[in-house]
């Protein structure tokens, strides 16, 4: 522990961001992270309770709880405050070889879980202090590319370069293994490159650890999609194990009438289309779907809600709905939702922050549905009819459905953002391998090996929608797998 008194002598503080309206001005990060040495105050407030619920990864009432990377948070909590910084970089890379993402996307499972903000109402700043440690890291040349000494002679493709696809990856080319990374975009990271936006993860922070793995030895192929333009039985047959990391992208539609209205479409295909233009040409390239000068209708919270939010508002739209389905979540814990839980609590992300700047108001409308898109003589998009909706028993299943209560009112729009969830991965990688699906929609593993002798599947593909921070466990995890089936045994 590194000072017995911290959290009784020290306020938790956070990093300030730059002022809603101001930065809408531009798509850039808008943190300014503590200095230093405030930092180091901060992880002063690391109780080392003992039981480290922060750290610990599990499953309690039906969510995890604390962090899945199981990082040793209490350990570099301390090496921070006695200013260790590089012991503490060590300790942190031990679980977690891509804080430089976590530290900016991941929610923090650790922070709601912490025994800090059990007793004192204010948990340690996890994430930023995990921030603190890996920027410090590449600040002062200590992250740099590290090839194995030596390799075993064995060959992996892994199929898909998110966060998962980039975990798996790092792990086996550590071991030794030589590893070509397959991916169907022309820029690696999926969707931490095109679906969480820029002002949230600067895309050169992942282009910065790219070169490093490719320093490394690990081959990126852009512009490969396999099951379509390159053959799945040519990879099986000429790799020692093949990892299918491919996300759980495919999108769960709207079926009511009006959905071919021009203006209408899913989410992470605006999301992408406006990222790609950004980096291709800072815009002037003009293939950025436009929400500037419209009325924006965003059907479906999540993080994904609020990244068309805030990128909406960015491009200058002229005002915004966000479509709930579920009921507005309490204000605070209720009893059957008791620390360490993750709080199922009502959050204000950035996007709604910003919206309340620019328009005075909260965007979110809860219990809410659309019912039909309207078109103009031209076929596109002018407006949305919104369904109320209430919850309602199903006395067979026990289960509660939100059904429609007849209510209604009409929203002037011009375009229409479906961020409704996803529904597993796009079948056609899953069918080229002979890999079957999960009523899910997910790739069926056990262990994280398919039914296929030599293939392999982990992160959001397996898993289904999840989060970052579980794509990079699920890569560890697969990538010990490969390891004993290429070797016979593993010591990752
Ligand atoms: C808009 C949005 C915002 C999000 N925000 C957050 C957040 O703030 N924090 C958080 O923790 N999580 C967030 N998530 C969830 C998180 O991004 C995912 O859980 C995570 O990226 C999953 O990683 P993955 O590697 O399994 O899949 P993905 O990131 O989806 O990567 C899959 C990759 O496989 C490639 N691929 C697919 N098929 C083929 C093929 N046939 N051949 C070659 N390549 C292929 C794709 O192009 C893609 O690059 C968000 C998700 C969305 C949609
Ligand atoms: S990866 Fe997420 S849960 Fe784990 S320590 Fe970092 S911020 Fe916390």
């Amino acid at each position: 522990m590194g000072k017995t008194t911290g959290f009784m002598e020290y306020q938790r503080k956070t990093s300030t961001d730059a002022e809603p309206l101001a930065r809408l001005a531009n798509f850039n990060e808008f943190h300014t992270w503590l200095p230093r040495e405030e930092q180091q105050t901060q992880a002063a407030r690391c109780m080392d309770c003992g039981v480290p619920f922060c750290q610990a990864g599990m499953m309690i009432g039906g969510a995890a709880s604390g962090c899945p990377l199981n990082n040793l948070i209490p350990e570099w909590n301390e090496l921070i405050y006695r200013g260790k910084w590089e012991l503490a970089l060590r300790r942190l890379l031990a679980t977690n070889r891509f804080p430089e993402f976590t530290s900016r996307v991941c929610p923090a499972l650790c922070e709601a879980a912490c025994t800090c903000g059990d007793v004192t109402g204010s948990p340690v700043t996890v994430r930023e202090n995990e921030h603190a440690i890996i920027e410090t890291g590449y600040a002062k040349g200590w992250v740099k590319a590290a090839p194995p000494p030596s390799r075993t002679g064995k060959s992996v493709a892994v199929i898909g370069s998110g966060p998962a696809g980039l975990s798996v990856a790092e792990y086996l080319n550590k071991r030794g293994h030589a590893v070509t990374v397959y991916e169907r975009e022309y820029r690696p990271g999926g969707l931490l490159m095109y679906g969480i936006p820029n002002m949230k993860l600067d895309k050169s922070v992942i282009e910065r650890r790219v070169k490093i793995m490719q320093a490394e030895g690990i081959e990126f192929l852009t512009g490969m999609d396999v099951g379509k333009t390159v053959d799945a039985a040519e990879l099986t047959a000429h790799y020692d194990a093949v990892v299918l990391c491919c996300g759980a992208k495919k999108p769960r539609d709207l079926a009511v009438p009006g959905r071919d209205a021009e203006g209408v479409c899913f989410a992470v295909d605006y999301l992408t289309s406006v990222t790609r233009s950004l980096l291709d040409s800072e815009f002037t390239d003009g293939k950025a779907i436009s929400a500037a000068g419209k009325n924006v209708l965003v059907i479906g919270g999540g993080d994904t809600g609020n990244d068309c939010q805030g990128t909406a508002l960015r491009q200058g739209c002229t005002d915004l709905l966000a479509l709930e389905m579920m009921p507005e979540p309490p204000a605070e814990r209720t009893a059957s939702n008791p620390w360490p839980e993750w709080p199922r609590v009502r959050k204000v992300d950035y996007g709604q922050v910003e919206c309340m700047a620019r328009f005075g108001k909260d965007p979110r409308v809860y219990q809410t549905t659309v019912k039909e898109f309207l078109k103009d003589g031209e076929g596109r998009l002018c407006g949305a009819v919104v369904e109320y909706l209430r919850p309602e028993r199903d006395p067979d299943t026990g289960r509660t459905n939100m059904v429609p209560t007849g209510e209604t009112f009409t929203y002037d729009c011009q375009l229409a953002l479906i961020a409704a969830g996803f529904v597993g991965c796009e079948n056609y990688t899953a069918d080229a391998f002979g890999v079957g699906l999960t009523p899910r929609g997910c790739t069926q593993a056990h262990d994280y090996h398919t039914s296929i002798d030599n293939v392999f599947t982990c992160g959001d593909m397996r898993r289904g929608q999840s989060l970052v921070v579980w794509a990079l466990r699920e890569g560890r995890d697969c990538a010990a797998q490969v390891d004993q089936y290429l070797m016979g045994y593993t010591n990752l």
